[in-house]
């Protein structure tokens, strides 16, 4: 009986390893949704042979999916669009600290979490995006646009457009904010925009974009990647677009222009660890980089990788001052801001 029980346990070993030894898995769950990113896991499969299966779901479903799953969670490598998820996925356990020095030295220390008491780092930023306001050139005029305080300015009075307050591109803007001002002048801001709104909040960036290039809004918020898509684009409607539209990075004056982080992390129970670890740093790597940041007109984090994004540079000029404050700082400030908004009647 106890001999059959072995030879039971062996048999089943055998099969595992012969079953990762034909087929390497990595299991994704991803909240990036641009197509761009499919070469890279083709890249990252041709050159490792590891297989990737993905999930797609917004970064509030992967941490609400990993947490449902518990310790059975296929998922091995998580990515991220909001620095204050990366974040709460790391309070809330849901990461494991990834100890790499590939991943040290390409990654700066403010685009990763800080180091867990283990000496690993539980995630890791893999690019960058600023929010930045556009206006109608026609009706608006730059200076009066040109710091996120005068988003709520009575002189702006019935022309702001902006997606739901509760996107998370927004809970991180006015994480942000309520840092810089204290809560009682943020949401006395947060008022003032809802005052200010052409219309009530719907659509994702490029809705607000349009909607100022239609006449609808005069003043819209958006990342810059969206922006940056437009700018490249081909189409007849999006050149009309960009024509229209002026863009400006905020607070150059005084804090700077917020800038949001997506990455990735290894997930607390991944059942192909090594894997992952493979992935986040191919994901450092300048080739990766390239499609990545680039790809999707993001600013690629990992040092010596230079930034070769036309759209990006005509934006910018070149460089602009970017807010430094803590990831962390953005991330606490969240349950507050949701409260604020809800207070204001911020849809
Ligand atoms: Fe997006």
């Amino acid at each position: 009986m106890l001999k059959k029980t072995v030879f039971a346990a062996t048999v089943t070993l055998l099969a595992c390893a012969s079953a990762s030894a034909q087929e390497q898995v990595l299991n994704l769950y991803s909240a990036r949704h641009y197509s761009t990113d499919e070469a890279l896991y083709a890249n990252f499969t041709k050159a490792t042979g590891i297989k990737i299966n993905r999930v797609d779901a917004d970064d509030a479903g992967i941490l609400a999916r990993l947490k449902a799953e518990g310790a059975a969670s296929p998922a091995d490598v998580i990515l991220l669009v909001d620095a204050a998820r990366l974040w709460k996925g790391e309070i809330e356990g849901l990461f494991q600290p990834v100890k790499s020095k590939a991943l040290e030295d390409a990654i700066p220390a403010q685009l990763r979490a800080k180091p867990a008491s283990d000496g690993g780092t539980p995630w890791f930023g893999f690019s960058t995006r600023a929010r930045v306001i556009v206006y109608d050139k026609i009706k608006v005029k730059k200076e009066d646009v040109d710091t996120y305080e005068e988003l709520a300015d009575p002189k702006n009075k019935g022309k702001l457009c902006i997606r739901s307050g509760s996107h998370p591109y927004n809970l991180s803007l006015f994480g942000a904010v309520t840092e810089h001002l204290g809560p009682v002048k943020a949401e006395a801001w947060l008022k003032g925009m809802v005052d200010n709104m052409a219309r009530a909040p719907k659509g994702g960036d490029t809705d607000q974009i349009k909607g100022v290039a239609s006449g609808e809004c005069a003043i819209g918020v958006t990342n810059t990647y969206y922006l940056a898509r437009m700018m490249r684009s081909d189409k007849p409607e999006d050149k009309a677009v960009v024509d229209r539209v002026g863009v400006v990075f905020p607070n150059q004056a005084s804090w700077g222009t917020h800038v949001n982080v997506a990455g990735g992390a290894v997930a607390r129970y991944a059942k192909n660890p090594a894997n992952a670890v493979k992935f986040l740093e191919y994901l450092a790597t300048p080739e990766a980089q390239n499609y990545f940041a680039n790809g999707n007109n993001e600013w690629p984090v990992a040092s010596g990788v230079k930034v070769a994004n036309p759209a990006l540079q005509a934006m910018t000029g070149g460089s602009f001052k970017s807010e430094t404050i803590p990831i962390s700082a953005v991330g606490m400030n969240q349950v507050k801001v949701q409260q604020m908004l809800d207070r204001v009647g911020f849809k």
